[in-house]
Order: C-alpha cells, then sequence, then structure tokens
C-alpha cells in the first residue's frame, strides 16, 4: 500500500465536505484547473486574503511551478501546475495562513477522482438519489419490444419496488441479423411507461447523432460497453446535461473507465453514474465476469456513485440474484437489472432475464441486507 492510500484510510479527506448546494459550483470552479493538467489544488479559506493567496502563489513559483487561480464566490482555489511536485509541498503549503487544504491529484482523470472532490456525488433523477449511501434498483427489459411488454414490465418492477425503469431502444448487437431495437417508437413507448407508472427511463444512446433524439426523452443516457471509448459521444452526452449511466468497457481497465467519465465531467456535466457491467476474462463458463473488484475500488478512486449489472455480468438469470446481492456487499449505490414478463420469447437477453416474479422475490432480500449494511434502500432528495 502507498502513502498516499495509507494516508486516505487514516484520515478520510472530509474537510473538504461542502453542503450539497456548493457541490456542483466546486466542479465547475475545478473545471478549468482539470483542462490544465494539475498535479494539486490548493483549497484557500472563504476567509483569505489577497496576500495570503499571493505568498502562496510565490511559494509555488520558488519551486519552479506554475500557479493558476481559479475565483470562487466560496473560496478561491490555486492549482499547481508541474510534474515534480516536492513531497514536502503538500504539508508545507496546509501550514500558509489562509490555506484550508492542499490536496495531491495522483491520477490521469481529476474531475473524476475521489481526491478532487472527497464527498460522494448524488446524481438527482427525478425524485430519485443515486449514490450518497442510498441503493438504488433499474430494472426492465434489454430491448423495448411492445407497448404491451414494456408496459407489463413497468408495472411489475415498479410494484415490486424498482425506482427506474430500463429498455433499449437502440440495441448495441453483435450479429447484425438479430433485433436491434424499435428506435423512436420504443423512446416513445418508455416515455408512456414513465406517464403511467412515474419511473424514470434510463436508455442507451448509441450515436452522438441520436443524444439530441434520446435525450428529449430520457432520464438517464445509457453509453454501453461497446461504446465507452467513443469519445465523441462521451462528449455529447457531456454538452447535453443529461444524466449518463456510463457501462464500463468489456475489456476496459478501471483507469481507461475513469478516464472516459473525466470526457463527460470535462464538458461541465458532473452527473455521471458508472456502471460495472462484467469484463472478458479466460472463463467461458458464464457470458462475463463480473468484477466486484472494481466496484469496490472505483467507489474509492471516484466520488462518482457505482451501479452493478449482474445480468450482462454474468448472463445467466439464475446468476442474478446472487450478484445483485454480492453487488450492494461489495459497495455498489445500485443494480440495473433485466426483467421480462417471458424471458423465453424475449428477442435479447431473455437468457439472462428474471420473470417479474424472480424479480419481486429479490426485492426483500436487496432491502433486508442493505438494512444490514446500514444504507437506506433508497432515498429521496428534495429538489
Ligand atoms: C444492455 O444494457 O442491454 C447492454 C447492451 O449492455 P452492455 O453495453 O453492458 O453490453
Ligand atoms: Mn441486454
Amino acid at each position: 500500500m502507498t502513502t498516499l492510500e495509507l494516508d486516505v484510510i487514516v484520515r478520510p479527506r472530509l474537510r473538504l465536505a461542502l453542503p450539497p448546494e456548493h457541490r456542483s459550483s466546486f466542479i465547475e470552479q475545478l473545471l478549468p484547473l482539470a483542462k490544465e493538467n494539475v498535479s494539486m489544488i490548493v483549497v484557500m479559506r472563504s476567509t483569505a486574503t489577497e496576500e495570503e493567496l499571493n505568498a502562496v502563489l510565490t511559494r509555488i513559483q520558488e519551486h519552479g511551478l506554475k500557479g493558476s487561480v481559479t475565483y470562487g464566490e466560496e473560496r478561491n482555489i490555486v492549482g499547481v501546475i508541474g510534474a515534480a511536485i516536492p513531497p514536502t509541498l503538500r504539508e508545507e503549503l496546509e501550514r500558509f495562513p489562509g490555506v484550508q487544504e492542499a490536496v495531491r491529484i495522483t491520477r490521469p482523470y481529476k474531475l473524476a477522482a475521489r481526491e478532487f472532490h472527497p464527498p460522494d456525488t448524488i446524481v438527482q433523477v427525478g425524485d430519485v438519489a443515486v449514490g450518497g449511501g442510498s441503493f438504488v434498483v433499474i430494472a426492465g427489459p434489454c430491448a423495448v419490444e411492445s407497448e404491451a411488454q414494456i408496459m407489463a414490465t413497468a408495472f411489475a418492477v415498479r410494484e415490486a419496488g424498482a425506482h427506474m425503469l430500463r429498455g433499449g431502444a437502440f440495441k448495441p448487437r453483435s450479429s447484425p441479423y438479430t433485433f436491434r431495437g424499435l428506435g423512436e417508437e420504443g423512446l416513445r413507448l418508455l416515455a408512456l411507461a414513465r406517464a403511467e407508472t412515474g419511473l424514470p427511463i434510463v436508455t442507451e444512446v448509441m450515436t452522438p447523432t441520436d443524444v439530441e433524439l434520446v435525450a428529449r426523452y430520457a432520464d438517464v443516457l445509457q453509453i454501453g460497453a461497446r461504446n465507452m471509448q467513443n469519445f465523441q459521444l462521451l462528449e455529447e452526452a457531456g454538452r447535453s446535461g443529461k444524466p449518463v449511466l456510463l457501462k464500463r468497457g468489456m475489456s476496459a481497465t478501471i483507469e481507461e473507465w475513469l478516464l472516459s467519465a473525466e470526457y463527460i465531467i470535462a464538458q461541465g456535466n458532473p452527473n455521471v453514474i458508472l456502471c460495472e457491467r462484467g469484463i472478458r476474462t479466460f472463463e467461458t463458463a458464464t457470458r462475463n465476469t463480473m468484477d466486484l473488484n472494481a466496484v469496490a475500488l472505483a467507489k474509492r478512486r471516484s466520488h462518482l456513485p457505482v451501479i452493478a449489472d449482474p445480468s450482462h455480468g454474468t448472463g445467466k438469470w439464475y446468476l442474478v440474484p446472487p450478484l445483485a446481492l454480492a453487488s450492494l456487499a461489495a459497495g455498489a449505490d445500485g443494480v440495473m437489472i433485466e426483467v421480462h414478463p417471458d424471458p423465453d420469447r424475449a428477442t435479447s437477453d431473455g437468457g439472462q432475464s428474471l420473470t417479474c416474479e424472480n424479480f419481486a422475490a429479490l426485492m426483500p432480500q436487496m432491502t433486508a441486507l442493505a438494512g444490514l449494511l446500514g444504507r437506506k434502500s433508497h432515498m429521496l432528495v428534495a429538489h
């Protein structure tokens, strides 16, 4: 374990915990610094004087580094730019009058890093708050197939306690000859299901040019595993300002995944929900290998909410309940589960979809485990 990691364990950096109303403005204030690839940030006290700020800048220059200031309504922040940060600089600067805290940013992603923004980001989707100690369940079919199918599923998952409805209108399929979704008609059916049940909807967008269309219907834009490094799509989704559920690529490292989140946040959109959906390994007995290491590590490295998708993670419906529970135990802020009223007749991913009855049987187990772990099964935040 490195000193840095030890430091985080013994001294969780909660001093920077800002009241919720200041959090997004804090990210906005950090944006220009992230673009300059800062190695450290120095947060000045709200009471700091100009002389105190100048003293900090002078000391940074004396070390051969560049200081860049962003002026905020609450506080000013100095970014330290330069590769060779002396190991003692952080402590030195923290002794300067007017300095609240100095934080070393060691990762290539900045805005997505926990170091940059210690409190959990809470992504608000309608009345549903994702992250920050709640546990959220997103459920629905792999693909929207018909009005009857999406309505039956929406009512069943709401009845069982789900907080959001999922369903693909644009489906990325390995074969061009399989069902690729209903397109805009699918989005319309999702909007109808939302109107009838009140559940916010999560649906995938596959191309930058579709972002505007999908954002008109969806509450959350899903970016699929195959598109995790479609950088134009990430930026367009970022610019839409909508919450984005970013799936981890099936062969992507955790660092690559967080760098993809960085693309979205760098467009000024901090509303990113990370989703672990299983990775390719040597194992062929399951569709993917559910990487719960990644759930726990992403929670530590990043302030973003992390959810898990045990349906794609396992590819087998009977493995979904145990892995959904394991995801919760590993620290996930929620799960996304494929549910279909008649999985045997599903146009896609039937083999990994729970029936409405099996989903309803899983929910009380999730709620009981969430209680045991001191988590709220779901949190409502006034907005
Ligand atoms: C899906 O959610 O149905 C999907 C296509 O997921 P992934 O991108 O993780 O394969
Ligand atoms: Mn699917």
